[in-house]
Order: C-alpha cells, then sequence, then structure tokens
C-alpha cells in the first residue's frame, strides 16, 4: 500500500485495502472507514449541495487539533504506523506525542479546546496527512463550504465556532463513531473514545495491542 499525503477524503480517492490482514479488529475498522466514504460520496453525488465543499490537499486549520477517536479507529492507524513507517519516521511521531501530551497535562478539555491552534496534529507533516489512507472518522467527515471561514477561526483562535459543514456530514460521523463504540462493548473490548496522540502512544507500548483489545484487556490508558 502507498502512503498518500492528501488532507481530503472526497470522491475518487483510493480505498484503503488490508484483505491479507486477517484480523478481526483491523477488518472491522476497515469496513467502517469504507461505509464513511461511500456515505460520504453518496451524500456528495446525489443531492444538490448549494455549495460545494472546499476542502483541498494541503488545506490543513483543521488538522490543529487532537482528534478523539475510538480505540478500534486507533489500532488500525497504529498498526499501519508499525508497518509502514520507518523507524525515523516513527521516532518523529513518537517525539511529537511526547511533546503534545506533556504540554495538555493535567488541562481540562475545554482548556485543549481553546489551545488548538498551537496542537497539531501528530500525523500532521508539511501540510499533509501522512496516514490519509486509515485517518478516522472525524478526520474524513470534517469539511467545509468556506477553508477563509476554517482560516479566519484559526487566526483568529475564536475555536468557539463550528465550522460551515452540512449536518449530513455531521450526521454520518456520529453514526459510524457510536456504531463503533457499540461493537467493541459487545464484544467485551475497550470502548472508550481517546486522543490520537494518547491511542499511539498505548499501541506502540503494548507489546500485542490487537491481540490484547480483541481479548477485552485494557490496552489505551485513557486520561
Ligand atoms: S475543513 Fe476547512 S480547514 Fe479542513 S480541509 Fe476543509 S476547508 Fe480546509
Ligand atoms: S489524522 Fe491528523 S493530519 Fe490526518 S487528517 Fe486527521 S487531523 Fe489531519
Amino acid at each position: 500500500m502507498s502512503r498518500p499525503k492528501n488532507r481530503c477524503t472526497w470522491p475518487n480517492e483510493s480505498k484503503t485495502t488490508m484483505k491479507d490482514v486477517n484480523i478481526k479488529a483491523l477488518e472491522m475498522a476497515e469496513e467502517a472507514l469504507n461505509h464513511t466514504d461511500h456515505a460520504i460520496q453518496k451524500f456528495l453525488t446525489t443531492g444538490s449541495l448549494p455549495e460545494p465543499l472546499d476542502c483541498k490537499p494541503g488545506c490543513h486549520y483543521c488538522c490543529f487539533n487532537l482528534p478523539v477517536v475510538t480505540p478500534l479507529e486507533t489500532l488500525f492507524m497504529g498498526y499501519h504506523v508499525d508497518l509502514f513507517f520507518m523507524d525515523h519516521e516513527k521516532q518523529k511521531i513518537f517525539d511529537r506525542i511526547e511533546r503534545i501530551l506533556s504540554r495538555i497535562k493535567g488541562m481540562r478539555t475545554y482548556e485543549i479546546v481553546m489551545m488548538r491552534h498551537e496542537l497539531p496534529c501528530i500525523f500532521l507533516e508539511d501540510g499533509m496527512c501522512t496516514i490519509y489512507s486509515v485517518r478516522p472518522v472525524v478526520c474524513r467527515t470534517c469539511s467545509s463550504t468556506s477553508a477563509e471561514h476554517c482560516k479566519m477561526i484559526f487566526e483568529t483562535r475564536n475555536h468557539r465556532a463550528r465550522l460551515r459543514c452540512y449536518q449530513r456530514m455531521r450526521e454520518i460521523f456520529q453514526t459510524v463513531q457510536t456504531d463503533l463504540v457499540h461493537r467493541s462493548q459487545e464484544m467485551g473490548c475497550q470502548s472508550d473514545l481517546l486522543y490520537v496522540a494518547e491511542g499511539i502512544r498505548d499501541y506502540f507500548k503494548h507489546r500485542r495491542p490487537i491481540e490484547a483489545w480483541l481479548e477485552g484487556d485494557v490496552v489505551f490508558n485513557i486520561r
């Protein structure tokens, strides 16, 4: 699998394929991400949208953030990083994780949100997403009809403002994320949402994170 470096998730993007990996957790995550892409594509192509989305590769105001994800998505990202990143690339990610987690240590959620302009995602590099093909649902559905508006929010640090995102995109996000949480609970596996930075830290701390998660162990230490 090549490592595309794009930010947005719109029609004709290449799909994540991991058919050779016979691991239940990864297949479930892959299914959810592919389902998300199909739902987005359907929304974008079957409705007549009043305004087109303005998301383009390289636009990354929304990547100054700590994405909140499910354990399943984290396992999928961690597996990808482990498999495809070179040692020095992994080290760069680990350094960013350490920097970010020490920066937000002891902070409350609203305090973290208010300083998001100082918190680039651990996977953001040169304005691009380094895990584009396996990025989580929250990133696939994050979108706006105005990049200028996103820029304004970022530059004025008005982090209470909402992106100009279609409600349907928010619904797709909520439906898929909730489904992933429920399915994990039904399987007796850890299901609480976590920050990507925490999740990737714990993935690499664990000797066998995917199998342990499937066995119902606590893999992720959630703040
Ligand atoms: S949501 Fe906004 S910042 Fe993010 S890619 Fe789309 S237009 Fe750019
Ligand atoms: S994983 Fe990080 S860099 Fe990639 S799209 Fe999401 S926020 Fe941006």
